[in-house]
């Protein structure tokens, strides 16, 4: 069956690094997996030997009957389904644990599923997914760096993140035109330790990191606070007057959010 282009089929062919993601995840003898895309089955061979139990959801109707005919047991469950409409929160619910996530990512759909992932924190330990190259270095990007900005803290603010290891459009068939990069993802939301509200945090960084070439006090003001305010609340939290939002680390972001508010 050829690829879908549209659903971002680019199967993994390069085994050892199916191994390599699976590996990541630690050891999984007692852990529930929820693979995301499992397309052909690269990943999902790996997981099944040696999770307690899978859920692969697979959007693409003929590839999910392939896995269901490969790999359906009384441990691996293939799931026809879009997985932004999956409940995580009731599949941790009925594994009676938290759960790890695993796998190599439709490119089209990156960020939505990083903000599902992101608003289901509470039902997931850890995830180690395949991204496009450059969405993982703004994932895991530092402050100040080239990469960093409201992708990176917001990931950032629901658990460390790291890179694994790069892959490059050879280890896929088709080949894509960009490198992929492996993250992991450990979830362990910052808000209660640095005294922020969940949401009203998330809305105060869109508005934080609205507009790149803006420095942060510019954008703020944009967003409603007085020029005196928005001054003395940089002042007041040792902020450059003149920073942009991307040279301030989440510590000083949270900061600044809890002197306006
Ligand atoms: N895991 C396989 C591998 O590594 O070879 C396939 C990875 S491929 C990059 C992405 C997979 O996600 C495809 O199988 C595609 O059909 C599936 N997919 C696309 N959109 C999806 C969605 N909304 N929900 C679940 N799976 C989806």
């Amino acid at each position: 069956m050829p690829a879908k282009p549209k659903l971002g089929q680019n199967f993994l062919v390069d085994a050892q690094a199916a191994q390599r993601i699976v590996a990541g995840l630690g050891d999984l003898s007692s852990r529930t997996v929820v693979e995301i895309g499992p397309g052909r089955g690269a990943i999902t061979g790996a997981l099944a030997a040696r999770a307690a139990r899978v859920f692969a959801i697979e959007f693409d109707r003929d590839l999910a009957a392939g896995l269901f005919e490969r790999f359906e047991t009384e441990r691996v469950t293939v799931v026809e389904q879009d997985v932004l409409q999956f409940d995580f929160a009731e599949a941790a619910e009925r594994a009676g644990q938290r759960l790890c996530v695993a796998g190599n990512l439709p490119y089209y759909i990156t960020s939505p599923i990083v903000l599902k992932l992101a608003k289901s924190h509470a039902a997931l330990d850890l995830a180690v997914l395949m991204v496009q190259r450059e969405v993982a270095e703004r994932i895991t990007a530092a402050p100040g760096s080239r990469d960093y900005g409201l992708l990176s803290v917001t990931a950032q603010m629901y658990g460390a993140v790291e890179s694994l290891f790069t892959l490059p459009p050879s280890a896929f068939s088709p080949r894509p035109q960009v490198e992929s990069t492996v993250f992991r993802w450990r979830f362990a939301p910052r808000f209660a330790e640095l005294g922020i509200d969940e949401a009203g945090f998330l809305r105060f960084l869109r508005q934080a990191f609205a507009q790149k070439r803006k420095t942060l006090a510019n954008n703020l003001r944009a967003a409603g606070a007085t020029p005196g305010d928005a001054a003395a609340a940089l002042a007041s939290t040792g902020i450059d007057a003149q920073a942009r939002a991307e040279a301030v680390s989440i510590e000083a972001l949270a900061s600044l959010w809890r002197r306006l508010h």
